[in-house]
């Protein structure tokens, strides 16, 4: 099913081998770019002809009343609710630890450099909805950004129509429990314009979605596409586009957990990318045999084997495991798998990956819901430059200098030159202005 890359005997550069989806984020911002224009030109005209055209519903409002975010969550099945309250526990705990404290250096005697983390003041969240309900998104992208202190949240998901153009019940209903009241039924590039520029959301114009500051979240290619377009007049997280894991496996490692650790992110998206890199030959065809027997079986049998047969999957043999290191390094899976003896020390070597699942208990599946750990994470190999969604993503350091008359008269001859050197000379008199006797 899956198909083969044979690495064996080694590659300078697997880079340009390996499975990778051909799916050219830059095509796609080229047919939403005219969609984006309109939405900044016309607002709420334009997002309800797109939300007809891709998700079959018209709403009338695009703004959720706070009274059906309330009503979805008495609506919630108690275990789902107690699910999401322990995804929301467990991500707190984690995201608790990871906000940052102001530090002052003294750089010299009078002068000082402070780093003060200041959180962005609006966000806009963006929860998918297509193939997919993601109320577990909303807890990912609330909690980091709660945890950080930011003072305005906006989630914006797909309208449903089998919920009445509203945002899927349970999506509604984990922003209740995560008390976020400005929810907006839009999906899709629009959602992301919507969120950029701003917008009315009612034929009236009598409500508006003012634009935020900054906008997080995964999404399909259409999403992606639009975050990569709207970078600069928003800021954006990182490119969290359709799915990928890839399995660093040795001889040691239960085929049936394999197999089914690559259809669960296979069933995401026809796009995902499910890849197992190994040694083992054996491994290959006994996960091989277990696809063939679970596949056929799993709901999504179809989505799955598309994704699964893509190019943007496959197995990749390898001499070792220190070459199979080298090829997952190269993938920078946004889900990595270690599944080999010692898998601790391999998970600590690697170099580039969203995020790191250590061993035989510890499946993709866990971190998507209830590790703690943020599900929200680069794709696309954007892990070699970009990290998952956290606390430090909704903070900006800004430096507060703060140096005395003593402090600047000692260090001025050093800025004079420099500006000297590069031709500003008003900035080196800036500093001497100050000094009317002179610089001794
Ligand atoms: P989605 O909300 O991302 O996309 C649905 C929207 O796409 C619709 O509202 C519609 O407006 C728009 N759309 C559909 N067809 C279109 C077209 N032809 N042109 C323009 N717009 C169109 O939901 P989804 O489709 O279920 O995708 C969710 C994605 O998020 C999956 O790929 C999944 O793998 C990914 N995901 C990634 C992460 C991560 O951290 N990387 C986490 C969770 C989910």
């Amino acid at each position: 099913m899956l198909n083969r890359i044979d690495l064996r005997g080694g590659v300078r550069d697997p880079r340009r081998l390996l499975p990778r989806a051909q799916l050219d984020v830059s095509v796609a911002v080229e047919r939403i770019r005219p969609l984006v224009e309109a939405v900044r030109e016309h607002g709420y005209p334009a997002i309800r002809e797109a939300s007809e055209r891709f998700d079959g519903v018209s709403p009338e409002v695009l703004r959720v009343p706070v009274e059906a975010i309330a009503e979805a969550e008495g609506t919630l099945a108690p275990e789902v609710r107690a699910a999401l309250l322990e995804s929301i526990t467990r991500a707190r705990k984690v995201h608790a630890d990871q906000r940052r404290t102001d530090h002052t250096t003294q750089v010299v005697p009078g002068g000082t450099v402070t780093e003060r983390w200041v959180p962005v003041d609006r966000v806009g969240l963006y929860v998918p909805g297509g193939l997919a309900m993601y109320p577990s998104t909303v807890v990912m992208n609330v909690v980091p950004a709660q945890a950080a202190g930011v003072r305005s949240l906006v989630v914006a998901s797909p309208p449903q129509k089998e919920n009445g153009g509203l945002p899927d019940a349970r999506v509604l209903a984990a922003c209740a429990l995560l008390g976020v009241d400005e929810v907006y039924a839009v999906g899709g590039a629009q959602a992301v314009a919507m969120l950029a520029y701003g917008a009315a959301v009612d034929a009236e114009g009598a409500a508006h979605c003012d634009p935020v500051d900054m906008i997080t979240g995964p999404g399909n290619i259409w999403v992606t596409a639009a975050k990569r377009l709207l970078r600069g007049v928003v800021g954006i997280d990182a490119e969290a586009g359709p799915t990928e894991i890839a399995i660093l496996a040795d001889d040691t490692a239960d085929p049936a957990h394999v197999a089914a650790d690559l259809v669960s992110q296979a069933e995401h998206d026809p796009l995902a990318a499910s890849v197992l890199v190994t040694p083992s030959v054996e491994l290959v065809e006994a996960v091989e045999r277990e696809l063939a027997r679970q596949v056929p079986a799993t709901k999504h049998a179809e989505r799955v084997t598309t994704a699964l047969t893509g190019e943007q999957s496959g197995v990749v043999l390898v001499d070792d495991l220190d070459a199979g290191l080298r090829v997952v390094d190269a993938y920078a899976a946004e889900h990595l798998e270690i599944q080999t003896r010692d898998a601790r020390e391999w998970a600590l070597r690697v170099r580039n990956a969203g995020a790191i699942f250590v061993g035989a208990w510890s499946p993709v599946s866990l971190g998507d819901y209830c590790a703690g750990s943020n599900h929200v994470l680069p794709t696309g190999g954007c892990a070699r430059h970009s990290s998952g969604l956290s606390v430090q993503s909704f903070l900006r350091g800004i430096h507060l200098i703060d140096y005395s008359e003593q402090a600047l008269r000692e260090v001025a001859p050093h800025v004079v030159t420099l500006a000297g050197v590069e031709d500003l000379p008003a900035h080196g008199r800036a500093v001497q202005v100050r000094f009317p006797e002179g610089l001794a």
